[in-house]
């Protein structure tokens, strides 16, 4: 009997998209919620990041599509530009938030995540950076954590939100592949050209690149280099080696380019993925966001699937009598999605790779489309 009624707490591991926007939602709900974060506070990796329609209407839920929309940039096409330089056609994104809101918003990670954070303070959330969990048991109704201080709690519910290389997730013993698919992909900051209106996809002869507006000023470029070995680079090389690359492409990413080797830092990170095949619960524990589903990134919707994870937790939580059954009906009602999405990403990332740019742009349109139906 896993009856927790009345005794609403739990510990969610990690602070990031999928674990804040989860605490949110449940200490909307009445939990009380601490997080474990690894990280120290103000901590991001990567610059940016686009929130797709499903992103948007899960945040607009929350309350928060608003203030992503006010200090991000909204858009709502994808521009597609073949190897010779020439528009190979526009996408128009569904406004799944009616027709005065864009459909998307490309917005600084920092700045995603500091809007995350002031809402969950407000709901009474306490972060505790520096930290994780150690381990958790079943005890009767109540989870036991230990967290790497030492502490011990009680809860209800024990949420691992910790990313592609999940910790809880082999605390739970729900262990699956980190799977890598012959890409790298690469990120700088630039300054926004007054014609990057909306997303830009260039397709290559090797690779493929692209921008997306963060706000008026700034952009980032994305370049996902095909057919490479995993690998780490120095430093120093980063910014030489990502504007070589993108030599190979004509037109209006000259432009781009010239930009690069003034930016404030280039990332490079291989394309994974992860994908939990049978049950991410285990009696009051789940784990969500990337931990149990982790797409590669030409979707852009990795962190739509999170934001909706934390809603949909809240919901069937309040809806059921239990915790147990409340985690069996949430992972019920998410897991199709989550492994149509994981599936079409790696499914685009080989398309990618064989050169078939005109599949791929409309696998990525059908798979947007999927993605705007209702949870
Ligand atoms: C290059 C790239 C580009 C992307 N672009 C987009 C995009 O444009 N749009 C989009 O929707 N998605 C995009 N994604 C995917 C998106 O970033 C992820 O799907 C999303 O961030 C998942 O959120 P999460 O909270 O599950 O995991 P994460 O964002 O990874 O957060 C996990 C958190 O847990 C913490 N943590 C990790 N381990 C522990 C531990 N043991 N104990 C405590 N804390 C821990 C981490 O510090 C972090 O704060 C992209 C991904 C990549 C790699």
């Amino acid at each position: 009997m896993d009856n927790c009624r009345g005794a609403r707490t739990a510990v969610i591991v990690g602070a990031g998209v999928a674990g804040l926007t989860a605490a949110t939602a449940l200490a909307r709900d009445g939990w009380q919620v601490e997080i474990a974060e690894a990280a120290p506070p103000g901590a991001t990796s990567g610059w940016g990041l686009c929130l797709t329609g499903p992103s948007l209407r899960a945040l607009d839920e929350l309350g928060l599509a608003d203030a992503c929309l006010a200090e991000g940039y909204g858009m709502s096409t994808i521009t597609h530009v073949d190897v010779h330089g020439e528009p190979a056609g526009e996408v128009r994104l569904p406004r799944l938030l009616g027709g005065r809101r864009p459909a998307m918003v490309g917005i600084a990670r920092p700045v995603l995540h500091r809007i995350l954070h002031a809402e969950a303070a407000r709901r009474g959330v306490l972060v505790r950076h520096g930290m994780t969990v150690s381990a958790a048991d079943q005890e009767g109704e109540l989870v036991r954590v230990r967290w790497s201080d030492g502490t011990v709690r009680r809860v209800a519910l024990l949420v691992g939100a910790d990313g592609i290389r999940s910790s809880v997730r082999g605390l739970l013993g729900l262990d699956t592949s980190v799977d890598f698919h012959g890409q790298m992909v690469w990120r700088a900051l630039v300054p926004r050209p007054p014609w990057a209106t909306g997303i830009q996809q260039f397709a290559g002869k090797t690779d493929t690149a692209g921008l997306v507006p963060l706000s008026d000023r700034r952009s980032y470029v994305f370049l996902t280099e095909n057919g490479v070995e995993r690998s780490v680079l120095p430093d120093a090389e980063l910014a030489p080696r990502l504007q070589q690359l993108l030599a190979a492409f004509p037109g209006r990413v000259e432009e781009i380019r010239s930009q690069v080797s003034g930016s404030e830092s280039v990332v490079r990170r291989p394309v994974l993925t992860a994908l939990l095949g049978g049950a991410w619960n285990r009696g009051g524990c789940v784990v969500i966001g990337d931990a149990a589903h982790a797409p590669a990134p030409q979707m852009a919707s990795g962190a739509a699937l999170a934001v909706e994870d934390g809603l949909v937790l809240a919901r069937e939580l309040g809806r059921h009598e239990s915790v147990g059954a409340g985690l069996r009906a949430f992972v019920g009602r998410r897991a199709r999605r989550c492994r149509t999405l994981v599936e079409t990403s790696v499914a685009i990332a080989g398309l990618e790779q064989a050169q078939r740019h005109p599949e791929a742009h409309l696998l990525v349109d059908s798979c947007h489309r999927l993605m705007a139906e209702p949870t």
